[in-house]
């Protein structure tokens, strides 16, 4: 597919980040590109259309510039999915764990409202624990997930086992 092909090209390998032995997918290259990141978007909201989704959830950091982008297209809002301690009203959390130690993940209370279809966009899925940790937390705080959307799967790290029962689109899985 034309949009898959677009992502392969324009992400870049880095060797060892943040860790030796980790090979980190740098998509910055795909959004500076202007027909990339248009592109993007588009194949995005044309994929996600149909679910009905009335609300765009971004992870931190990346996942904020596609879903500010996302929602914008589609002609919704976006709430923002923080690391802990950044939101300043009432939050909801949800954490997980990482190869090493916890993150926690933040939501106001109030984000959505009751019964709320939330698409939530992220760039890559990996191990699928930040996935999951926002779809918890956007059903705690009210929301319907309608789907999650990424670019990026890494299918080797599983992370699609995770989120298992939720509508789950790449744009590429490698
Ligand atoms: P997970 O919780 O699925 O293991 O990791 C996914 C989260 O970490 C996403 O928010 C994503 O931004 C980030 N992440 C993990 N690995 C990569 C990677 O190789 N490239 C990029 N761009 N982000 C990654």
């Amino acid at each position: 597919e034309h949009v898959a092909k677009l992502v392969a090209s324009r992400i870049v390998d880095v060797p060892d980040f943040p860790q030796p032995g980790v090979v980190f997918k740098d998509i910055s290259p795909l959004l500076a590109d202007p027909a990339g990141f248009r592109a993007v978007v588009d194949a995005i909201v044309t994929e996600q259309r149909a679910t009905g989704f009335e609300v765009v959830a971004g992870i931190e950091a990346r996942g904020f510039v596609l879903a500010a982008a996302v929602a914008y297209a589609a002609e919704v809002g976006v709430v923002a999915v923080r690391k802990a301690g950044k939101l300043p009203r009432a939050t909801f959390a949800a954490s997980y764990s990482l190869e090493y130690g916890e993150a926690t993940l933040e939501v106001h209370r109030d984000a959505f409202l009751p019964g709320q279809r939330v698409l939530v966009v992220d760039d890559v899925l990996a191990t699928g624990g930040t996935a999951r940790a926002t779809l918890d937390l956007v059903e705690q705080a009210g929301g319907a997930v309608s789907g999650l959307t990424v670019l990026l799967e890494l299918g080797f790290l599983a992370g699609r086992a995770k989120v298992d029962g939720y509508p789950v689109h790449a744009l590429l899985t490698v």
